[in-house]
């Protein structure tokens, strides 16, 4: 059975009859030319009930996450966000849940600037879908295939808060009280990372924000840009609260493989990194260099030891066997 990328490739991508469409399917967002100064990018994100979050979800943070997922999209293009329509699947008409999620919403939306200008609402399963549209200036957004043999990868902020804190909701580990607020609010309120992917324009070379998880999301730079990468696992920057709760057993799995962080991953030639340490300072989240970009095709993966660790899987795919 084809898995959802094949999905896409085989159906749904096809050559584009117009000019002004600059880039379309795969990428984090579309870009298109609307004028002579500015792009428009346009991308879509649908949340559904059971797949997304656990049917247990707070309102708020539903509505908080299905907007900042479509913002993260922005960020990994570089693009400031200006609209964004809604469409709305609900199983009932449940006031106090419609109240909670609006509030989540527009909390997300008054944080970031965008406005909300149109949508759809019907009656089934929930589901959540939100498509955002952002600007950048012409032939500026930052791309998943402009990486280069000898760029450095970097990443934004922490990485594997929020697959502890999907673990932690599931059972699967304990944390104590406040590590178990911090990892969830990760999990379900993240930060769309807009400045600093405004930051990145003329700096980085690609970039992509981290969905599926950094293994997987660091292919999709390595696909599209026909190059391989190094990453030095120790190097992968880990908050204290994951690394105190992961001191008896290294969680490396969430950390490659968990997704929802929505941090961007960036690669950088050699000689804007200076500018980027320098730009970087600037920012709340904080950058980390976890590897480079390599002539050899494939992703490979450092240990501590010097040894390379082997994946079983490289992170979250729908229709995935
Ligand atoms: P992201 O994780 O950044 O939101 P996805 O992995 O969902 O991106 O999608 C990968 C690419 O495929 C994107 O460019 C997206 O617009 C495109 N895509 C996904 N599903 C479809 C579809 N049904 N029709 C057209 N394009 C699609
Ligand atoms: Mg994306």
């Amino acid at each position: 059975m084809p898995g959802e990328f094949e999905i896409i490739d085989r159906y749904f991508k096809r050559k584009n009859r117009r000019k002004d469409v600059v880039k379309s399917i795969g990428d984090d967002a579309a870009v298109l030319r609307t004028d002579a100064e500015k792009d428009l990018v346009v991308t879509v994100d649908t949340l559904v009930e059971g797949v997304h979050f656990p049917l247990d979800t707070d309102p708020e943070a539903i509505g908080f996450k299905s907007l900042a997922v479509n913002l993260s999209d922005l960020a990994a293009m570089g693009a400031v966000p200006a609209w964004f329509t809604l469409s709305l699947t609900l199983p009932c008409v449940d006031e106090s849940w419609l109240q909670g999620f609006a509030s989540g919403l527009f909390e997300s939306a008054d944080r970031y600037g965008i406005d909300l200008v149109g949508g759809d609402t019907t009656h089934g399963p929930l589901c959540i879908s939100i498509t955002a549209m952002g600007f950048t200036s012409t032939s500026k957004a930052l791309c998943r295939n402009g990486a280069r043999v000898g760029d450095a990868i970097f990443v934004t902020g922490y990485i594997g808060d929020a697959a502890l804190g999907l673990a932690a909701k599931q059972g699967k580990i304990s944390l104590e009280q406040s590590s178990l607020e911090y990892c969830l609010s990760r999990l379900n309120r993240p930060s769309p990372r807009l400045d600093a992917g405004r930051m990145l324009l003329n700096i980085a070379s690609a970039a992509i924000d981290i969905s599926d998880g950094l293994a997987a999301d660091l292919s999709h730079i390595l696909n599209a840009s026909a190059v391989g990468a190094r990453l030095q696992l120790t190097s992968i920057p880990r908050s204290k609260i994951f690394v105190e709760a992961c001191a008896y057993r290294p969680e490396w799995r969430m950390v490659v493989a968990g997704g929802d962080d929505y941090e961007l991953l960036f690669t950088v030639p050699q000689s804007k990194i200076p500018r980027l340490i320098q730009a970087g300072e600037s920012l709340g989240c904080g950058i980390t260099r976890i590897g480079q970009i390599e002539r050899q095709p494939g992703l490979r993966i450092d240990d501590t030891d010097g040894r390379e660790v082997v994946l079983a899987s490289a992170g979250y795919q729908h229709f995935d066997a």
